[in-house]
């Protein structure tokens, strides 16, 4: 499953989840330290694995 970075707008807590795509989309996901939602996505690493072409 993709883990998805996130960092919350209210208190900068940068935090990771992992998600499957259905929770990704239906979930509402809350800072685990003030438990805002007001939290930005980041871009994950999980692309610069598989840079490599073959
Ligand atoms: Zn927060």
């Amino acid at each position: 499953m993709p883990t998805y970075d996130y960092l919350c707008k209210k208190c900068n807590e940068s935090f990771s989840l992992v998600l499957s795509i259905k929770e990704h989309d239906e979930k509402k996901v809350e800072c685990p330290k003030c438990g805002s939602q007001e939290i930005e996505q980041q871009i994950t690493h999980f692309m610069t694995k598989t840079s490599r072409k073959s």
